[in-house]
């Protein structure tokens, strides 16, 4: 039997998010109670009760026959264009100050196959979703009413997903969310201390470790050195960026590509259906100037084991500083092990399905 790791009692600085992340890589072998298996069972390719396969009614209408990606204004949105005016009544208390939600939210089809996801999409398939990403952040990005457009994927029932059918969401209101805040905060500060532009400064550090998983000509992923997650990966562009809308047509297909990537390395990891949260990281669009924004792709994965989830309890719901009990050295291997074809699809790709225009 092997002895115990050394414990290393190590903190470490999230340069992104300016706090300190707790690593006990020696505790991640701690019997755990909690667990949760991931069904590997693939739905049906339609799925006649899905509010988003091609054809079915949904709350707001009936989806058309979609062939490729599509993306439709959200039935239940969390930002209203509508939303009350509270600007009459807001000035009674400074500290209890409210404004209204205003703005929209869409949802993005990537496929009309209600049983594929991103890691079953063709290249072509995924460069059409990452191009409909940067084409409809430039458009909500010009709105009086939207200061930040949050593109989000939730995979999984263990991140909550209802619905299996591979999309995303887009988040376009009043509201920069509060990674954005604070990345807008601690660029401008790493900026203004070193010269460096923050995510160029990472991706030097993370080309020059261990942690690199895969990378092409425009992005780089990695298991970041200050990782908050045990599977957590950052897809990093080359070049300095802000937003979506700052990638040239070769770097969306680049972007699409490494995603891609990523997410078949997940599945293949423990040849099971990988549930991840995959958030996109760009600058706020009120205007503002954020040329030292560090654009990127955050995956964040919910399990340390094939059974067992990351909960956050006290020292992250409680306390609020994440703890990490895995290292991110070690984790970046097993992912650069998982390569190659799909476990479930060892064939080649598919040819690609055309892409449906935006309604
Ligand atoms: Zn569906």
């Amino acid at each position: 039997m092997p002895p115990p790791p050394e414990p290393i009692w190590e903190q470490r600085w999230h340069p992104l998010r300016e706090e300190w992340v707790l690593f006990t890589a020696h505790r991640g072998g701690r019997p755990w109670i909690g667990e949760l298996k991931a069904a590997d069972v693939a739905p049906d390719s339609y799925d006649p009760t899905c509010a988003l396969c091609p054809g079915n009614q949904r709350l707001g209408g009936v989806n058309p026959p979609y062939r490729g990606v599509y993306w439709f204004p959200n039935d239940l949105p969390c930002f209203g264009s509508d939303a009350p005016d509270w600007s009459d009544s807001q000035t009674a208390d400074d500290l209890y100050r409210r404004r209204p939600a205003v703005g929209t939210a869409e949802v993005v089809c990537y496929h009309p196959d209600h049983a594929k996801t991103m890691a079953g999409l063709t290249p072509a398939e995924v460069t059409a979703v990452v191009d409909l990403w940067a084409e409809r952040t430039a458009a909500l990005a010009v709105r009086p009413d939207v200061n930040h457009v949050l593109i989000f994927e939730n995979k999984g029932s263990a991140v909550g997903t209802s619905n299996p059918h591979p999309h995303c969401q887009i988040y376009a209101g009043g509201l920069v969310y509060g990674h954005a805040v604070r990345e807008v905060e601690s660029s401008r500060r790493h900026q203004a201390r070193t010269g460096e532009f923050l995510g160029q400064g990472i991706l030097a550090r993370e080309l020059a470790g261990p942690r690199v998983v895969a990378e092409n000509d425009a992005f780089v992923a990695c298991v970041p050195w200050f990782a908050r997650y045990a599977y957590e990966v950052l897809v990093l562009p080359r070049r300095q960026l802000t937003s979506l809308v700052d990638l040239a047509a070769s770097e969306r297909a680049a972007l699409a590509s490494m995603l891609r990537e990523v997410a078949i390395r997940y599945d293949n990891l423990w040849r099971m259906p990988m549930p991840y949260v995959m958030a996109i990281h760009q600058a706020p669009t009120d205007g503002g100037d954020y040329a030292a924004f560090p654009f990127h792709v955050e995956f964040h994965p919910p399990l340390r084991t094939p059974d067992t989830l990351k909960y956050l309890a006290g020292p992250e719901i409680g306390g609020g500083s994440m703890t990490n009990e895995s290292n991110p050295d070690e984790k970046a291997a097993e992912l650069r092990a998982a390569g190659g074809p799909h476990y479930k699809r060892p064939s080649p790709d598919p040819v690609a399905t055309p892409t449906e225009p935006a309604p």
